[in-house]
Parts: C-alpha cells; structure tokens; sequence
C-alpha cells in the first residue's frame, strides 16, 4: 500500500514536471498574445520567467523598426557630423 502510494506520488511529481515545461508561456504586452517562452528575449544575466523581455520577439523587431523610420532624419544627420 504504502509503495502504492509512493509510485502515485512519484507520476504526481512527473506530470507537474511536464505540465511546468509545456506552459512556459508569457504574455506579450505588445502585440496581447500569448506566446512561448522562445518567442522572447532573455535578458543578459537573468534566469527563469522574470528575465524574459514584457514584448516578444517579433514585437522588439516592429519597434525596433519604427524607432529607426521615425529617427531615420536625425540618426542620419548625426552621422554626417
Ligand atoms: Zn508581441
């Protein structure tokens, strides 16, 4: 009985596993979808959920994009100096 148990705490412990690696899901602020953890950037130096950027990739590119098409005139500028 007692082996019993433990073999059903044992499975118990290896689903939770499972089920922790599947739902590695964040949210992104950006673009509100839910997204896997892949999808963002880690930040250096930073482990676990807490180290991963609010925005997911895709979003960093858009803004990233937009940064340098709304700065494009002054970047350019500033590299003629
Ligand atoms: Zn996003």
């Amino acid at each position: 009985m007692l082996f019993f148990v433990e073999e059903h705490v044992k499975i118990f412990i290896g689903e939770q596993k499972k089920i922790k690696k599947v739902k590695m899901i964040k949210y992104c602020s950006k673009c509100k979808f839910d997204k896997d953890v892949t999808e963002f950037y880690l930040k250096k130096g930073r482990t676990g959920l807490s180290g991963y950027s609010s925005s997911c990739k895709d979003c960093v590119k858009i803004s990233k994009h937009k940064y340098y098409e709304n700065n494009k005139d002054i970047l350019c500028n500033k590299s003629k100096e």
